[in-house]
């Protein structure tokens, strides 16, 4: 430590938020270069690159082989697939100075498809799984707590090939195995959870998310086994209701009712019912937003949901991508007058009009509604008038939505689609994905071979990602106290720390002794033999915020031939005989289960 490149911190980054940002810049594994643009320093650096290894084996060991690509790309690939237009602002798109233009590799299907294509034409070359372990660029909109969520980020990203769907299937369940190992070996907790297959296309799609209440993902769980994130979560619409005999819609005053609960109060005093009173569950809210379309068009879009539910901003951004959402704003009110803010209702409740939303709208605004919206269900919703609502419109008969959007919040107690019981809610961390891709890919860019016929077939393609560097940030997020990082001992960035904690001459070449003797008996370690000046208090502060999993702390007990041995994550400590003590580091070790 008297030479190592580190500078340690006592202060928290002022832009950090998660324990996991603040303890591995204070600790100096990391450093801010821009928003989302992390630099690695020895310790980091050190870490990384044993959460590489662990994920190199694992794919190896399943049968995939490794590759690299370029980060910097042509666009023509992406062209074939449209993603250079699809995949919106989050590309970063640069030119090269003839003109040409490229990108910065975000993920790489097109790329690995068109290698396969390249070299390989017949079924017998078949199944085939490559991967590659590499930088990745993506202009995330909210860049966020370090490296959880970098614009620049490492990526193991793999890809099968095979002939069939059954091929297919198997190459899925090898790396879901292989990803089932990898995090095992990370050691921190997580779920499989259905993902929703968004923007990529294809079919069945899971994602490995580490809980944690910091992490960005939701995820629902039920008793009964199911698992799912919710942008993926699927309502179980009700049956549809006869409307026969229902009585007829009728527009009534609401003056000062922007709001639901400003409604739902102002029902039950003017308009009480005879059976119970209103609730939000009885409004129909409709929510305005505007879509910004990957060639840069704007579609405004109304959004029906039962009044007692919010639309969920993350569920809502995976039904509509590639597209974007962004506010509705005043001027966009201005554009739409059709559409009268706080008072927005399927129907103008004025003589002589109708629809102004839905399939025979006038105004053209798509309006999409809560699967829970069937025909039959009757509604207080907006009369898009100011001050109006009108009571009991029927959905079926007196409007029609253009189609059902999963875009309402998920809440504990919904039913699982699958009906095994109440959902409850946790958060995750994505740490991995695995997807199956199917054709879309091969297909756009011609992937093809001869199958045993002697006839061209499109290959059909899984893709899997784990994310290197969010897994640094992941498991600091477990593995930490209020002193600071306390890393398992597959990951830490070395076995064991000594600290010389004193300025004898004794005491400082019982210290480097015991490096040399630790060293030869194969383990990594870190020496604190910082000069006289730097005080044991502050090596012991500094070794606690490092986090080394083993401490040998070298002190006066030596002239007793006595070191002190302690545990990071426990905090237990004993002290050993300084001619035992190289043995206990390595049973220590040894029984962490690190190599
Ligand atoms: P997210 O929903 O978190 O943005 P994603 O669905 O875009 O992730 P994939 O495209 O499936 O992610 O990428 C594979 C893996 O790469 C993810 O599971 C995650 O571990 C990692 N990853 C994705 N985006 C980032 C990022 N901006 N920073 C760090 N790691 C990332
Ligand atoms: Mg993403």
């Amino acid at each position: 430590m008297s030479r190592m490149f580190l500078r340690t911190l006592r202060d928290d980054p002022a832009d950090a938020e998660v324990p996991s940002h603040k303890l591995l810049v204070r600790a100096g594994y990391i450093r801010r270069v821009a928003p989302g643009i992390y630099s690695w320093l020895p310790l980091g650096l050190r870490v990384l690159a044993k959460v590489e290894a662990i994920v190199r084996e694992e794919m190896e060991a399943m049968g995939a082989q490794e590759v690299r690509f370029p980060a910097l790309l042509p666009r023509e690939p992406y062209d074939v697939t449209n993603r250079w237009t699809e995949y919106g602002p989050n590309l970063f798109r640069l030119s090269d100075r003839k003109g040409n233009d490229m990108l910065l590799g975000p993920t790489h299907e097109e790329m690995f498809s068109l290698l396969v294509k390249d070299l390989y034409s017949s079924y017998k070359d078949l199944p085939l799984s490559l991967f590659q372990i590499q930088t990745k660029y993506r202009d995330e909109a909210r860049p966020r707590a370090g490296i959880l969520r970098g614009r620049e980020f490492i990526m193991k990203d793999s890809y099968s090939f095979d002939i069939d769907d059954a091929g297919l299937e198997v190459a899925y369940q090898a790396h879901r195995d292989a990803y089932i190992r990898i995090f095992d070996r990370l050691g921190f907790e997580y779920v499989i959870v259905a993902a929703d297959s968004g923007a990529m296309g294809g079919s069945a799609s899971e994602e490995f998310l580490a809980v944690s209440e910091t992490g960005e993902d939701t995820f629902v769980r039920s008793a009964g086994g199911y698992a799912a994130n919710v942008e993926a979560v699927t309502t179980i619409p009700p049956a549809p209701i006869d409307h026969t005999g229902l009585p007829a819609s009728r527009p009534v005053e609401t003056p000062g009712t922007p709001t639901i609960d400003s409604l739902v109060s102002h029902l039950n005093d003017a308009f009480a019912r005879d059976d119970r009173p209103w609730t939000a569950a009885d409004t129909l809210k409709n929510v305005l937003v505007m879509l910004r379309h990957p060639d840069g068009t704007r579609e405004p879009l109304v959004i029906g949901v039962p009044g007692d539910r919010e639309v969920d901003a993350k569920r809502l951004e995976t039904q509509v991508s590639p597209a974007e959402v962004e506010p509705f704003e005043d001027k966009d009110f201005a554009a739409n007058p059709a559409l009268v803010k706080g008072y927005i209702g399927p129907v103008l409740m004025a003589p002589g009009s109708g629809a102004v939303l839905g399939a025979e709208s006038s105004s053209g605004i798509r309006y999409l509604t809560d699967p829970r919206v069937v025909d039959g269900t009757s509604w207080v919703t907006g009369a898009n008038v100011q001050g109006s609502h009108v009571i009991g419109l029927v959905a079926g008969r007196d409007f029609t939505p253009d189609g059902t959007i999963e875009a309402a919040e998920v809440r504990a107690g919904d039913p699982a689609p699958d009906g095994s019981g109440p959902l409850s809610l946790a958060r995750g961390i994505e740490m991995g994905h695995i997807f199956q891709l199917g054709r879309k890919y091969a297909e756009a860019l011609g992937l093809q071979v001869l199958d045993h016929n002697g006839k061209l077939v499109t290959v059909t393609m899984g893709s899997y990602g784990v994310g290197i560097s969010r897994a640094v940030a992941a498991v600091a997020e477990y593995a930490h106290d209020d002193l600071g990082l306390a890393w398992p001992a597959a990951l830490a960035p070395f076995d064991v720390h000594v600290v010389v904690a004193g300025k004898d001459q004794t005491i400082l070449d019982a210290g480097s002794q015991l490096y040399d003797d630790l060293r030869g008996a194969g383990l990594d370690v870190l020496i604190d033999d910082r000069p006289g000046k730097v005080s044991p208090g502050v090596k012991f502060k500094d070794a606690e915020l490092i986090g080394v999993p083993i401490t040998v702390v070298v002190g006066r007990g030596i002239v007793d031939g006595s070191v002190e041995l302690k545990l990071r994550a426990s905090g237990e400590r004993e002290d050993v005989d300084v001619a035992d003590i190289v043995q206990s580091v390595v049973d220590t070790v040894r029984g962490s289960g690190a190599s």
